[in-house]
């Protein structure tokens, strides 16, 4: 039988009394592996009310005592590792690899929060003026709720998840409607934790629900990771609303290739940038900047890596690169393609119309390599989000920056060279949030703020780290006098 994905709200599974289900499909094996319910505005308040409750005692729980349970929680995670990287693949196409890597990276934010006693100290001062001290203090700001995108169903609530929990909050979950279940799974091992009732919860949904955590005035602060428009769309009516919010959205990921690279490792590494995860990562480099002669050498070095990718069911052995999200994104990938023929691109290797043997209902997008892309375009400037990597041409680095900086996107820009001077130029220079030299995923560690920029983020604190920390504490300062002649003399 067809599972059906519960709600998680006061420390129970229950089903929601939802009047649409929505099918969530395997995009490799096409196979219907779950219905989750779009919950309504009466489950939300549920969880809403049930944390705000929670709330009043959860908070005065020492933090030393609260990471307790962190401690637990990565113990699951890793037990339960190979059970969740399959949930990955299953119900996001990825690769049983990839799966394991976002799961590493969500433990990894779980280890970060337990240092919470000495990540949310505050500091102080004695005699700022006779007598007198002053002390900052952080203090949780009470329930927060997170919406989540589908392309890290494991890892993207971690990064702020942890960290609200060590910090004294209660946390609601929304995970992607189109990738619910593994958190589900996660949620099956948060049961185990026997937190107090109400302090991490999860509810399933689509832009409804999400409307009615925005709008609930119990909810104090709103993680939210996804498509600009959506990121745009839910930081405004947050902030209508009076909330604090963090909106991380799309990208256009650009990397400026100098003819001083080695080559041979920028084309491995670029590759698998490119086209792993199917393309479907916000840290996907999308946009490759050739500079002077390393555009002969680097299109031919990739035109090889492109035809030679392996792509295929996520839990099949040798496989480099899975389906993408669903028939319609494949399709959207496909007419993306086609625009960019019709705006003067060569299609230099063409994945459309290829199909995996044994699977051939599957999603799959084969990698597609794009030259000549006009930067006035719109490819140029469009997130594809699939595995299609497009090639530009500059005679200079600084002309190659230009290039880079010419974006509505701020995620990330990567440079390869050997050269410390052009590395130190594109550094101080590209106008990204995360810099990558030599390097094609700058994922920042879970110690790092995943920091982009301009239209890839909506706030003032990102995930993961202190900033995290931050946006989960409201700071408070006391200035405080104790005079010896006025107490009670003993
Ligand atoms: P999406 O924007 O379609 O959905 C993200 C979440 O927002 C979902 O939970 C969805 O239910 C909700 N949502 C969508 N539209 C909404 C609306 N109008 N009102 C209220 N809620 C809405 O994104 P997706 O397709 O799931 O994920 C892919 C996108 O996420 C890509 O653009 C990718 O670049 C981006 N992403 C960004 C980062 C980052 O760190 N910047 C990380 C991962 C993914």
């Amino acid at each position: 039988m067809t599972k059906q994905l519960l709600n998680y709200i006061n420390g129970e599974w229950v089903a929601s009394k939802a009047t649409t289900r929505l099918p969530i499909i395997n995009p490799g094996t096409m196979e219907l592996i779950a219905n989750a319910p779009l919950s309504p505005a009466m489950e939300v308040d549920a969880a809403a009310q049930a944390a705000t409750t929670a709330f009043q005692k959860w908070r005065r729980v020492p933090a030393p005592d609260r990471i307790q349970y962190l401690f637990k929680l990565k113990q699951l995670l890793e037990e339960n590792l190979d059970a969740l990287a399959r949930s990955c693949v299953e119900e996001c196409g990825k690769t049983y690899n990839e799966g394991v890597g976002e799961l590493r990276r969500a433990i990894e934010n779980v280890e970060v929060a337990c240092g919470i006693p000495m990540l949310m100290q505050g500091r102080n001062n004695e005699d700022i003026a006779r007598g007198i001290d002053e002390h900052l203090f952080r203090q949780p700001i009470g329930v927060a709720a997170m919406i989540a995108p589908f392309n890290f169903p494991a890892m993207i609530p971690f990064w702020f998840l942890p960290y609200a929990l060590a910090s004294g909050n209660c946390f609601i979950v929304k995970p992607s409607e189109k990738c619910p279940i593994t958190q589900q799974r996660i949620f099956e091992l948060v049961d185990k934790l026997n937190l107090p009732s109400g302090v991490l919860q999860l509810v399933h949904g689509a832009k409804d629900t999400v409307e009615a955590i925005l709008d609930h005035p119990a909810i104090r602060a709103i993680s939210m990771v996804g498509s600009t428009p959506a990121a745009r769309a839910i930081y405004t009516r947050a902030a209508a609303n009076g909330k604090r919010a963090q909106c991380q959205g799309g990208a256009k990921n650009p990397v400026v290739i100098m003819p001083d690279a080695d080559m041979e490792s920028a084309t491995r590494i670029l590759a698998d940038s490119a086209y792993g995860c199917a393309g479907q990562r916000c840290l996907a480099l999308s946009v490759g900047i050739t500079v002077g002669e390393a555009h002969d050498v680097f299109r031919e070095h990739f035109t090889k890596a492109t035809n030679e990718r392996v792509v295929g069911y996520g839990l099949d052995q040798g496989v480099e690169t899975g389906a993408v999200i669903s028939a319609e994104s494949k399709a959207r990938i496909e007419e993306l393609i086609g625009v960019a023929e019709a705006e003067g691109a060569t299609v230099l290797v063409d994945g459309r119309g290829k199909t995996v043997p044994g699977y051939e209902q599957g999603n799959f997008l084969f990698p597609t390599l794009l030259d000549n892309v006009p930067p006035q375009g719109n490819i140029a400037r469009t997130e594809i989000f699939g595995p299609v990597f497009s090639l530009m041409h500059a005679n200079t680095l600084e002309e190659a920056i230009a290039l880079v900086n010419d974006r509505a996107y701020g995620n990330m820009a990567c440079i390869f060279t050997a050269s410390g001077a052009s590395a130190r130029q594109f550094r101080t220079e590209a106008h990204a949030g995360n810099i990558g030299v030599n390097i094609g995923v700058a994922a920042p560690m879970a110690f790092y703020p995943f920091s982009g920029w301009a239209d890839s983020f909506f706030g003032d604190l990102h995930g993961q780290a202190e900033h995290a920390v931050e946006f989960f504490t409201e700071t408070k300062v006391v200035v405080e006098r104790w005079p010896r002649e006025w107490s009670r003399k003993f």
